[in-house]
């Protein structure tokens, strides 16, 4: 299960939560280190006095091939994820992504422990959690919610190369013929 983590640079716990959904097996895109090798991205690539831009400025720099990149980056991860978790506490950005996960029909989670700020909206997500162990809890049961081919683990979201259906509860067209095989 594909897990899009949406958080700020300024979060401390968000390298613990990638590390901890990672222990599970899940598989989740850390904004920080989208690829190995690339350490996210920041304004300061673009122009080291970013901070004054006017927003005229800002307005150009946000076509920069370095920005666009990023945004087209994050923006697949994005679509391509199963699951969207919001920790706390983050900014615009990462509410935005959420924002949009919840649109896009993607059950999310926002997670929560100290400092927190009320907030009407948040009744939009799918689950709020706590602490770490209902988030496992929450993000297990969410797992075993999606359809997954019993041979190749393909998914509605996550089809086999060239498109495949359904041709049993659990098991895809790709894969017919090989689970006859095993059969034998
Ligand atoms: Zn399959
Ligand atoms: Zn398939």
């Amino acid at each position: 299960m594909k897990i899009y983590v949406a958080s700020s640079w300024r979060n401390t716990i968000q390298p613990k939560i990638v590390a901890l959904l990672r222990d599970q097996d899940y598989e989740v895109y850390d904004f920080k280190n989208p690829k190995p090798g690339n350490t996210g991205f920041h304004w300061s690539e673009i122009d080291p006095n970013w901070k004054q831009w006017t927003p005229d400025q800002f307005k150009m720099n946000l076509k920069h091939e370095i920005a666009l990149n990023s945004f087209y980056s994050d923006m697949r991860a994005l679509e391509d994820c199963n699951v969207c978790v919001l920790v706390l506490p983050c900014g615009r950005s990462a509410h935005l992504e959420a924002g949009w996960a919840i649109g896009a029909g993607k059950p999310t989670i926002i997670f929560l422990q100290d400092n927190i700020e009320p907030e009407l909206m948040y009744l939009m997500a799918m689950f709020i959690c706590t602490d770490t162990q209902d988030l496992l809890s929450k993000l297990a049961e969410l797992k075993n919610d999606i359809r997954r081919c019993r041979v190749c683990g393909c998914t509605d979201d996550n089809a086999c190369l060239g498109g495949c259906y359904w041709v049993e509860e659990d098991l895809c067209s790709k894969c017919v013929s090989v689970s006859e095989r095993d059969d034998d």
